[in-house]
């Protein structure tokens, strides 16, 4: 498979779709190796995975001893919406 045209068009939706776990630290160091170096090769999933770190730090920051308020969350997803409309525009 290494003369694939474009090795990473598969491996987006993967990452994308593991960000999460990548995130929560629930994966074997050989997949967190592998999300890694995806993110350092592919811009549009950096992207992705940059606004998913910075809701998880909102969120995380703001209910150190309850649950994010369900306003907070909607904010906070609809500045992401924003942020990635202003990205592929
Ligand atoms: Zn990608």
């Amino acid at each position: 498979m290494s003369s694939a045209s474009d090795p990473n068009a598969s491996d987006c939706s993967e990452v994308l779709h593991r960000v999460y776990e990548y995130l929560d630290g629930e994966m074997t160091s050989d997949d967190t190796a592998k999300i890694k170096q995806h993110l350092d090769a592919c811009g549009p999933c950096l992207k992705e995975y940059d606004l998913d770190q910075a809701l998880k730090a909102l969120v995380k920051r703001s209910c150190a001893c309850e649950e994010a308020p369900v306003e907070l969350r909607t904010q906070i997803m609809a500045r992401i919406t924003t942020i990635q409309v202003r990205l592929t525009d």
